[in-house]
């Protein structure tokens, strides 16, 4: 032991030693070309941002707003909070930028610190990195999908199998009032069997009952209504499409009618991966990463109504994990040629689609599918626009088992059977 220094680090924070950080950059390449094989593109914004925009964005009454942020008056009187989460300053880049009138939808992946004031013995540090994903621009159950699809491959790869993902619907400004009020009834009748911080929840949103440790609000919650009970017929048929693409694309799922998650701006799909210890083995099942839609967040920000779904992991218990299974980070392999643009007709052919990509994705391709349920035409365009080839497989391909490829340079289509997809685009991208 070298003599007593005068400085230790501030608590819930790391130091990360040269052989620990070099698995952390070979990690985070895989990350970025995980990311990067969807289509999606990195996006770095400020790590503080004006206070206002998480009061405004994760509601006032909740938690992070409420005890986390690190928040600051700058110099010059401005209140300031180091990012406690990063969806909202993702979509204030997404509008300051521009990038609402591009073509979309935009999908953007980052990896950077977050800050937040919590209690450092529940394993939670005041500053960890979080890898995450938005797409905006998408509301079809095509981009909730994809983005289910992006954190789930992404923790197969890295060999973490034993990872369910819990599901819900919280409904969206047409049924949640509704909602609202059978909540706001059923804890009103309970009265102080609630902890006083949930008294006081009630009032401002009630789905954060959800989220109290509580014993006492914990046994309440066994007959509280669910959202899934409340749902209008459009969020209705989302939350089902979601669900029924999940099992054909085998992504284990549960639905979890509790789910809700701590912040205002989710709508709709709302879903947690987690991770499930092998027998045995120590340790306790823990969320990994954690997502859902907000389709009202851009519009909150003064921007144009522009529907958003996203994910975001943490890096830290990623590291853990890995560590406790004694997996190591595998090579994170660069995309070789042109990307290639699965095109769908809409029906089974688009979770098809998806599937297909899968494969192409695991071959070292970039590829894109739409997210959009735009035409074919348009899905052709996108396609040029991105320089891509085009594998279509709509429902008449479908029904024969095969896929018509489209060879960049040359405008010729062929017809390949459905299995030899990757063989034939393999060897294309050989010549
Ligand atoms: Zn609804
Ligand atoms: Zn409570």
């Amino acid at each position: 032991m070298g003599p007593t220094p005068d400085f230790k680090r501030p608590r819930g924070t790391q130091d990360i030693l040269p052989d620990e950080a070099a698995k952390w950059r070979a990690l985070e390449l895989v990350m970025a070309r995980h990311a990067e094989s969807f289509g999606f593109g990195e996006i770095r914004t400020p790590i503080f941002e004006e206070t206002e925009l998480y009061t405004r964005t994760s509601g006032a009454s909740s938690d992070i707003v409420r005890k986390e942020m690190y928040t600051f008056l700058d110099r010059g009187g401005r209140s300031m909070t180091l990012r406690p989460e990063g969806t909202a300053g993702v979509a204030r880049a997404y509008l300051e930028n521009g990038l609402a009138s591009a073509p979309q939808p935009v999908k953007l992946w980052y990896l950077g610190p977050l800050f937040r004031y919590d209690r450092p013995q529940a394993g939670r540090l005041r500053q960890h990195t979080q890898f995450g994903v938005e797409v905006f621009g998408a509301a079809s159950p095509l981009a909730d999908l994809e983005v289910v699809l992006v954190a789930h491959d992404l923790l197969a790869r890295l060999g973490l199998e034993r990872v369910v993902f819990r599901l819900n619907s919280i409904g969206c400004p047409a049924c949640r009032p509704a909602y609202r009020e059978r909540l706001v009834a059923y804890f009103g009748a309970a009265g102080d069997r609630l902890c006083p911080d949930c008294r006081e929840r009630v009032g401002h949103n009630p789905l954060r009952v959800f989220d109290c440790k509580s014993e006492d609000c914990r046994a309440l919650l066994d007959g509280a209504p669910l959202s899934v009970e409340s749902l209008c017929p459009e969020c209705e048929a989302h939350h089902l499409r979601v669900g029924e693409g999940l099992a054909a694309l085998g992504v284990p799922r549960e639905d979890d009618p509790r789910l809700v998650r701590g912040l205002d701006y989710y709508t709709r799909t709302v879903f947690e991966a987690v991770y499930q210890p092998p027998e045995g083995a120590a340790g306790a099942q823990h969320v990994l990463c954690g997502g859902g839609r907000y389709d009202g967040l851009v519009e909150e920000l003064g921007g144009p109504p522009t529907p958003g779904v996203g994910f975001g992991l943490g890096v830290d218990r990623l590291v853990a994990t890995l560590e406790r299974e004694g997996l190591a980070v595998p090579p994170a392999g660069e995309p070789e040629g042109p990307p290639v643009f699965v095109a769908t007709t809409g029906g089974p052919s688009e979770v098809e689609g998806l599937a297909l990509a899968r494969r192409l994705r695991g071959a070292g391709f970039r590829v894109v599918t739409d997210l959009l349920g735009r035409s074919l035409k348009a899905q052709f365009r996108a396609a040029d626009r991105a320089g891509a080839r085009v594998v279509l497989v709509g429902e008449d391909e479908l029904a024969r088992r095969v896929a018509a490829v489209r060879d960049l340079d040359s405008g010729v289509q062929t017809e390949v059977p459905v299995d030899r997809v990757v063989e034939v685009l393999a060897e294309w991208r050989r010549r």
